[in-house]
């Protein structure tokens, strides 16, 4: 979709990456690491500044306790984290459950693993698990719990009773929970996010994974990291060690600078993307568009089918000619058995500058007639 956005001139609301720089002073300390000599392999741990940042910025957002030395471990962008967890911890035939739809990236590497992908789908407006199907999907054979928190592509933030729910089925079955929280300063409607590390029981299982790109509108940097039990983090750096050694050695103290800016930044991102969600969300609504506010993350889903569009893929192929913008369809992040049940819906990334943004609901109200 973005290529095609890109060669009909659309406005690319297909890829969730931001048209506008992040916070200065990152910006500002990575060209003082590449003037500094910071430009040599780091220690495969990742360096000690951006490590020490992590298990602070833990400590402050989560009140969770992380020894930087052995319980933390920088990554290639939250994508190497995920991919050297999967790869380290599950062996050919044991199972990975994941909700549906899914960041396509889940299904590659659990495949690359030879795992078995199960899911569990996520179901009515507010996107969220059914307990039931929760229960019956993880059994002895589950090896993983991948919990996407704040969700892509739905926008959803799980419900307190399926946390719960999660951490009582990966004691039961003894899994490991795999948590993907890249979104986790994106919450909206006054709510924060948490993580599921800080439930009862479930540090000791659960391997955290973030990453900066989406805070400090950095995706281009693929800084990412792991907060883990020290078990799990050298089960895993051994992966990662022949995945990609280390990366991005002058981003690493620049991302540690943006991991210790003051609340007020991470209190003026929040409200800037939730400006930018409502304008996009009542430009859909007033396209004719379906749509409920996400209460997270960089996308919206919208249900084309009252303005005739039953086949979401079909719509996005015609999306650019008909009002100049891209989106990507929910199909796309779901197995085919399950990717009827989305048939209708697509995803538009609100990552996008507010001009940009308007242009795109101006566009799109063209739909209507
Ligand atoms: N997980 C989710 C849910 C994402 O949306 C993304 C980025 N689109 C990633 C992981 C990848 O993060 P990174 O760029 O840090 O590898």
């Amino acid at each position: 979709m973005t290529q095609l956005a890109v060669r009909s001139g659309a406005i690319n609301l297909g890829q969730g990456f931001p048209d506008y720089d992040g916070p200065d002073e990152v910006l500002e300390a990575a060209r003082a690491a590449i003037a500094g000599g910071l430009n040599q392999y780091p220690p495969g741990m990742g360096m000690p500044v951006l490590r020490e940042a992590i298990a602070e910025h833990q400590q402050r957002f989560y009140g969770l306790s992380f020894n930087p030395d052995t319980e933390v471990l920088v990554t290639a962008g939250a994508t190497e984290a995920l991919a050297a967890t999967i790869l380290a911890l599950v062996d050919e035939g044991d199972e990975v459950l994941t909700f549906e739809p899914f960041y396509d990236a889940y299904g590659a590497i659990i495949e690359l693993a030879r795992g078995v992908h199960r899911t569990v789908p996520l179901r009515g407006d507010d996107f969220q698990p059914d307990p039931d199907e929760l229960r019956a999907a993880v059994s002895d054979r589950t090896r993983l719990i991948l919990v996407n928190d704040p969700h892509n592509p739905t926008g959803s933030v799980l419900g307190a009773e399926i946390r719960d729910l999660l951490v009582e089925l990966a004691e039961q079955h003894d899994a490991v929970l795999v948590t993907d929280e890249v979104y986790e300063h994106l919450v909206y409607g006054g709510e924060r996010h948490v993580p599921l590390a800080t439930l009862p029981g479930a540090r000791e299982r659960t391997v955290s994974i973030s990453s900066g790109g989406k805070t400090f509108n950095t995706t281009g940097w693929k800084i990412g990291w792991i907060t883990a039990p020290a078990e799990l983090v050298s089960a895993i750096v051994q992966v990662k060690q022949f995945l990609t050694f280390v990366n991005g050695g002058p981003f690493q103290p620049a991302i540690a600078t943006g991991l210790r800016l003051p609340d007020s930044f991470f209190d003026g991102i929040r409200a800037d993307m939730e400006r930018k969600r409502d304008l996009l969300v009542s430009g859909l609504q007033a396209a004719g568009f379906a749509v409920r506010p996400p209460a997270a993350g960089y996308f919206v889903v919208a249900d084309a089918a009252p303005l005739g569009y039953e086949d979401g893929a079909a719509f996005c192929r015609r999306l650019p000619e008909l009002a100049g913008v891209a989106a990507v369809p929910i199909s796309a992040f779901c197995h085919e058995e399950l990717a009827g049940e989305y048939r209708s819906l697509v995803r538009f990334a609100f990552c996008k500058r507010l001009d940009v943004l308007e242009r795109a609901a101006a566009q799109l109200a063209g739909l209507k007639v």
